[in-house]
């Protein structure tokens, strides 16, 4: 591991080549994921960088009628909304992501716990085309 794979960046440029990464702490072993600097945990700055399995299981998640600008130029409004979701990753961390592949007009049937996967959305096109971590059902 080089210091340069745990830099702030490193997170979306993985998300750019369709991985999660975060570290690991070397002294107590907790996994963060984003990658932290310092260990939460002991405060340890001493860290390897691990790859997400990108499985998990949703832990909560609201449906956005209102979308903030970036979400309503990429097309979303109050017809037609989106989910954020906060997943339980397997490897312990939480994080906050857009669930997609779920049918937005029953959201009593989203089950917190359900089973969920990593996939990846692109929003916007050309050169501001970027691309996103987001999470679908298994
Ligand atoms: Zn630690």
């Amino acid at each position: 591991m080089t210091e340069h794979a745990l830099h702030s960046k490193a997170f979306n440029q993985a998300i750019e080549e369709d991985l999660i990464i975060g570290s690991r702490c070397l002294v107590c072993g907790k996994i963060s994921i984003p990658q932290r600097q310092i260990c939460p945990n002991c405060h340890s700055d001493q860290a390897e960088r691990v790859q997400a399995s990108g499985q998990g299981t949703l832990a909560a998640f609201t449906v956005i009628y209102v979308p903030p600008t970036s979400m309503a130029d990429a097309g979303y409004n109050a017809k037609n909304p989106y989910c954020v979701g906060i997943v339980s990753l397997e490897e312990g961390p939480r994080i906050s992501a857009q669930i997609v592949g779920l049918d937005l007009s029953d959201p009593a049937a989203i089950k917190i716990g359900m089973p969920l996967r990593q996939t990846f959305v692109t929003r916007g096109e050309g050169e501001t085309a970027k691309k996103f971590l987001a999470f679908e059902p298994i």
